[in-house]
C-alpha cells in the first residue's frame, strides 16, 4: 500500500566535520536506524566518495540500481535509485565516483545546489533526510549544507585538534547564511567519549568557547562500534542493549525535543 503523502516537509540534516574518524558516519547510520525504528520515515544519503555509510548499512554501491552520482548527474530519479534497507529506512548509496563528480560541479552554475534540487521532490515522502558528508569542506559538503536546514557536527573527544573541525564547519555555515541560506548547527555531538582521559576535559572546555549548541548526550568510546561496523550494521541493530546503542537513542530523543536539552550557547 502506498504511504500517504505527508503535509509537512522532512527535517533535513547534514552530518559534517572536515576531520575524518570523528564519528560522522556512525552518527548518521545510528540516528537513521533509531528514527526508522520509531516509525519515522528516513532517507539516508551517502555523499562521501568512500561510501562508508552505504557499507555500514550493509549495502554496496554495485548492489543499488543507481547511486548518488547518477542522481546528481541527472541520470536517475532519487525514487528509482534509493534502496530500502529496512522498514522506514531508505538509502541513497554513495560511490567513489562522487570524487570525480565533485570536480565537474566546480564549473557549473549554482554548483552548490545540486543535492538540494535532487531532494526537492522527496521532501514530503520522508520525515527525516540525513546526509553523511566527506571529511572536508569541498563542494560535496557545501551541497549537503545547502540541502540541509540542520547540521550535526561530531567532535571526537580523543583528538584535541578535532574541535577545530567544528569551528571550520561553523565558518562555512556562516558564509552560507550570509547568502541567505537557512542552515544552522543544531548540535555538536561529542563522540568517542571517555571522561577519564585528559583529552576529554581539554576538548570539553574548548567546546564552550565555540559558541555552538552542544548535545547533552555524549556518545561513549566503546568496542561495540567497531564490531557493528564489521557486521555492516549500525550498533543500535547489532547490539541494541549496549551502552553505545542507548547513547544514540538518547541523542535522537534530544534532537527530537529540540533546543532545550542542549547545553547553552556561550
Ligand atoms: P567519520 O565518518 O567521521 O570518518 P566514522 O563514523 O567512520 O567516522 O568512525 C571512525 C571509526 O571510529 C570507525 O572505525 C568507527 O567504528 C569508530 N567509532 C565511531 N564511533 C565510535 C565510538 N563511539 N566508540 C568507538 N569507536 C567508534
Ligand atoms: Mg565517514
Amino acid at each position: 500500500m502506498a504511504m500517504p503523502k505527508r503535509t509537512e516537509m522532512a527535517r533535513t540534516f547534514a552530518v559534517s566535520s572536515q576531520k575524518g574518524g570523528v564519528g560522522k558516519t556512525t552518527t548518521a547510520s545510528n540516528l537513521a536506524a533509531v528514527w526508522s525504528e520509531a516509525g519515522v520515515r528516513v532517507l539516508a544519503v551517502d555523499f562521501d566518495p568512500q561510501f562508508a555509510l552505504t557499507r555500514s548499512l550493509g549495502w554496496a554501491p554495485s548492489d543499488a540500481p543507481a547511486t548518488a552520482v547518477d542522481v546528481i548527474a541527472g541520470h536517475s530519479e532519487l525514487g528509482a535509485a534509493a534502496v530500502n534497507v529496512r522498514a522506514g529506512l531508505d538509502l541513497l548509496c554513495g560511490h567513489r565516483d562522487l570524487a570525480k563528480l565533485e570536480l565537474t560541479l566546480v564549473a557549473q552554475t549554482k554548483r552548490e545546489e545540486f543535492l538540494a534540487r535532487a531532494l526537492k521532490d522527496s521532501l514530503f515522502d520522508y520525515d527525516v533526510i540525513i546526509v553523511d558528508c566527506p571529511p572536508n569542506l569541498g563542494l560535496l559538503t557545501v551541497n549537503a549544507l545547502f540541502a540541509a536546514r540542520e547540521v550535526l557536527v561530531p567532535v571526537s573527544m580523543l583528538d584535541a585538534g578535532a574541535y577545530q573541525g567544528a569551528g571550520e564547519v561553523r565558518a562555512t555555515i556562516a558564509r552560507l547564511r550570509d547568502q541567505d541560506v537557512d542552515v544552522r548547527v543544531s548540535a555538536v555531538v561529542r563522540t568517542l567519549g571517555d571522561r577519564r582521559r585528559v583529552s576529554y576535559q581539554v576538548i570539553d572546555t574548548a567546546l564552550d568557547q565555540l559558541g555552538l549548541p552542544v548535545a547533552e548526550t555524549v556518545i561513549p568510546l566503546r568496542a561495540e562500534f567497531n564490531n557493528a561496523l564489521t557486521e555492516g550494521r549500525p550498533v543500535v541493530w547489532h547490539r541494541p542493549d549496549s551502552t553505545g546503542a542507548c547513547a544514540y537513542r538518547k541523542l535522537a530523543q534530544e534532537i527530537d525535543s529540540g533546543v532545550p536539552m542542549l547545553r547553552a550557547v556561550a
